[in-house]
């Protein structure tokens, strides 16, 4: 069975995708309500199950018993699906979603003419919106947004910005890092544990955009700009579809 050319169907069938140019499996750590790490693959959730010392491998398996669904992890981090015949749909809701951050800029507050506090960032003003409790994070919006500007800045406790950052795998089976709409392949790790990523795109359009990471994928810096638009994808079960 080729698994990249198929992914879970709403009924837990399989739904053939050969049409497709391109997708992305989103690969999450999360946690289970008791607390327990998870791996989130297409959807489903799989549980560490043991270690291979001979292959230096990690074996995962659905979290339902029943299933026959496994992952292997190997030891630089690539997951291959072994088997992703799942028995059942995927769950409906992943409680205690630990979404990895990566943080960069400072920000700056202002005091606009009435007084009120605002943030200047490239040039551009923000209004504050919204307090997450749970990611401890702040939402500046643009003061334009009922013209229809949908920027957005989310800012944690030390007043920098955060991005989401999130892994995901290629058709090929590579590991990728996906920010701001953009994806990075993996260059090399320094000697002080510092992860080096490049678009992907730095072949085929020349594209100079970097970024190093933290084991933890905490941001350290964003070097270059993008020399193409970020590709459209769309996310279905967590898999990103390229159109
Ligand atoms: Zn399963
Ligand atoms: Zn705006
Ligand atoms: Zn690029």
């Amino acid at each position: 069975m080729d698994w990249r050319l198929l992914r879970c169907g709403a009924g837990g069938g399989w739904t053939e995708l050969a049409g497709r140019k391109e997708l992305l499996t989103e690969v999450q750590y999360v946690n289970s309500k008791k607390g327990k790490q998870l791996i989130l693959f297409g959807g489903y959730t799989f549980t560490f199950k043991y270690h291979s010392p001979v292959k230096n491998t990690d074996y995962w398996q659905c979290t339902k018993h029943t299933c026959k669904a496994k992952l292997v992890v190997i030891s630089n981090g690539t997951i291959k699906p072994v088997d992703l015949t799942h028995d059942h749909p995927a769950p409906r809701e992943i409680l205690n979603k630990n979404i990895q951050f990566g943080t960069v800029d400072q920000v700056k507050y202002i005091n606009s003419k009435k007084g009120k506090k605002l943030i200047m960032y490239k040039d551009y003003t923000y209004n504050y919106v919204h307090y997450s409790v749970k990611m401890d994070t702040k939402q500046w919006i643009c003061p334009r947004r009922k013209r229809g500007c949908r920027a957005k800045l989310v800012v944690n406790c030390h007043d920098k910005l955060v991005s989401e950052i999130k892994m995901v795998m290629s058709q090929s089976g590579t590991s990728l890092l996906r920010y701001n709409k953009y994806h990075y392949c993996h260059l090399r790790v320094s000697k002080a544990k510092i992860h080096h990523w490049r678009c992907t795109s730095h072949s085929s359009k020349n594209c100079r955009a970097r970024i190093a990471t933290k084991e933890n994928k905490e941001i350290v810096s964003v070097l270059g700009e993008h020399s193409h638009p970020p590709p459209y994808f769309f996310r279905v079960d967590g898999t990103y579809y390229k159109v």
